[in-house]
């Protein structure tokens, strides 16, 4: 059963004056099939939490461990490997390559390793129909709308079926309509994956569909 546990985490940026000290120490434990929001105003230091999380950026101190493993201890190349196995993560801006297909961009993962293998390519077309872009799989990002684009950024963060997923104001940029779908989905999504799903978000609507609720206040998680 797969877990993440963070104790004490902190994270500072250094200025030419005090360095600033965004995360003051975060506790978190996560296991399997639960679904966690953080919520918080912008700049309150959500998507550096989540960075740290989805191992894209270090902490200045404190400790993180998903399945019994310190991801910070790895070299590069196996932490490329690790972060690429078992986490997937959803942009704020969701990062899809304009020059590429719907198809193409869901597996960008995939392309990291390698050609993707057939099963991939199935799992990938499979995702894609999930997320309801069926008949745009050939399209480039630049032809769909903002909700459709994020559902791309969704389908293309479970190409790996990762334990811990993690998303960046996945609603952000939408509508509310379109932001009560994207929410839907990733809960399907939840559902039948069964990882591990953290979501930072100023949305409070969003956050209320997820088990747990915390708030980012002065770099510690409280509960709203
Ligand atoms: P949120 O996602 O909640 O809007 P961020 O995590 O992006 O907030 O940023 C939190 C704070 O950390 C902000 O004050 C931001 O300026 C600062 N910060 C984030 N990344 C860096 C960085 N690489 N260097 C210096 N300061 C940073
Ligand atoms: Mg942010």
């Amino acid at each position: 059963m797969s877990k993440l546990e963070i104790s004490g985490l902190t994270r500072d940026f250094p200025t030419r004056g005090e360095p600033i000290q965004v995360l003051r120490g975060i506790d978190l434990q996560v296991s399997a099939g639960e679904t966690v929001a953080v919520t918080g105003p912008s700049g309150c230091g959500k998507s550096t939490l989540l960075h740290i999380l989805g191992t894209l950026d270090t902490p200045s101190g404190g400790n993180m461990q998903l399945d019994g493993i310190d991801p910070f201890t790895l070299d590069d190349q196996a932490l490329a490997h690790f972060r690429n196995q078992n986490i997937g993560f959803i942009f704020q801006d969701h990062h899809l390559l304009p020059q590429l297909s719907i198809l193409e961009n869901v597996l960008i993962p995939a392309i990291a390793n390698g050609r993707p293998d057939q099963d991939c390519m199935q799992r990938a077309r499979q995702l894609i129909e999930r997320v309801g872009l069926a008949d745009r799989i050939e399209h480039r990002p630049a032809e769909l709308s903002g909700g459709e684009r994020e559902r791309v950024a969704v389908a293309r963060s479970l190409i790996h079926q990762p334990t811990l997923l993690l998303a960046d104001e996945p609603t952000g940029n939408l509508d509310q309509t379109n932001a009560r779908q994207i929410g839907s989905l990733l809960l399907e999504m939840h559902e039948q994956e069964e990882m591990m799903l953290v979501v930072v978000t100023h949305s409070l609507e969003l956050a209320g569909m997820l088990d747990r609720q915390y708030r980012l206040d002065d770099g510690k998680l409280v509960n709203p």
